[in-house]
């Protein structure tokens, strides 16, 4: 880093813990202690650490509770004694069954998800080049899956493991995506719906008594659908029963609500084995007004019926200094216990002007 860049994150630095006091006391009900910041920070193996220091300094600065840090093992050898000496938690963000160029996997071929339309998720890649998504009902991609889970909450010092892209591939897409991929998705379709693999059509056969390719349209089928909410839910509570022998936490990032989670991506959160949950209500991506986050939030909070807190997710890509401050303002007023941002990139870009804002707007 130059000096003039390191001079700049110093000033916003100090500037942000001026500001940290007028971000929460816009809460007006919740103290610090219990309205907690999280912030997604991503980084890999060759990410140095005067990179992490920095960024993990400022938000220990900015009054942010905890990170939800990328990297494997060895990034967390640097990534946790860092973060625990700054007083943030830390938990590791976990990519768990959309694994794109997963080397491990991609020996197994057959461990990956197939469309309704037969095709393998490792060779025809929904939507994006990075979704490559595995089958949840294999016991052998479930070991996996549990193996890796096992061996980052064994690391010392950690907080806990947090879950992300642990569902099927989008079915449907929020309405706020249609556009982006040229699609008119009032329909389940048959390239997007997954898994109908050998192991997942049996397993489903010899459960109920027929097959659901035979049927004239498997998207009617409660009992499959309910199949598929099961087969990730049964993963994410062994994964819990993993990291929870080890005195971590589990936690996940999902869908913006119960009922859309399910209908999009067939994640049945609220019944997940979770100690917090991440709902990313990302109310642009499903064209709705702001104040989604409130109801999205709201709705979210009523399901788990108080069994633990639900932080909700924002994403800061395009955001107005404005928008987030409402966004604050709306997931508080929801029964939200925090806020999760998307991510440390997007706080260089603008997360200093919203802070900057708010504390003008008092
Ligand atoms: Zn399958």
């Amino acid at each position: 880093m130059n000096k003039r860049k390191f001079l700049k994150q110093l000033g916003l630095g100090s500037f942000a813990i001026a500001a940290t006091p007028t971000l929460v006391s816009s809460c007006e009900s919740t103290t610090p202690e219990d309205f907690k910041l999280w912030m997604w920070v991503g980084g890999g193996a060759n990410k140095p650490e005067k990179e992490w220091r920095e960024q993990f300094t400022r938000l220990s600065e900015l009054g942010f509770y905890g990170v939800l840090a990328g990297g494997n093992v060895e990034t967390l050898k640097t990534t946790v004694p860092l973060a625990k000496s700054l007083g943030l938690e830390i938990h590791s963000w976990q990519w768990v069954m959309n694994r794109p160029g997963n080397k491990e996997a991609m020996a197994h071929p057959e461990w990956y998800a197939v469309s309704r339309n037969g095709d393998s998720s490792l060779d025809v890649n929904p939507y994006v080049g990075y979704y490559q998504w595995l089958c949840p009902s294999k016991p052998e991609v479930q070991d996996y899956i549990i193996k890796g889970m096992t061996e980052i909450a064994e690391v010392e010092g950690l907080d806990g493991v947090q879950l992300d892209y642990v569902r099927y591939c989008d079915v449907i897409l929020p309405r706020g995506l249609w556009e982006k991929y040229d699609l008119v998705q009032d329909h389940e379709m048959a390239e997007y719906d997954f898994c109908y693999c050998d192991t997942c059509r049996n397993k489903f056969r010899s459960e109920s008594g027929y097959d659901p390719l035979d049927l004239e349209d498997p998207s009617q089928d409660e009992q499959w659908r309910q199949f598929r909410y099961d087969s990730i839910t049964n993963l994410v509570n062994r994964i819990a029963k993993e990291v929870h022998a080890r005195d971590k936490k589990l936690s996940a990032s999902v869908f913006a609500t119960p009922t859309l989670a399910r209908k999009f991506v067939r994640q049945a959160w609220d019944e997940w084995d979770l100690d917090f949950v991440f709902p990313m209500i990302y109310y642009d991506f499903y064209a709705e007004p702001i104040d989604f986050v409130r109801t999205a939030t709201a709705e979210g909070v009523k399901a788990l019926k108080g069994s633990k807190p639900l932080y909700t997710a924002q994403y800061l890509h395009d955001k107005t200094t404005e928008e987030v401050a409402v966004m604050i303002k709306e997931a508080k007023a929801g029964g939200s216990n925090g806020l999760a941002f998307y991510d440390y990139g997007l706080l260089n870009e603008d997360k200093a002007k919203v802070l900057e804002d708010l504390k003008n707007t008092k």
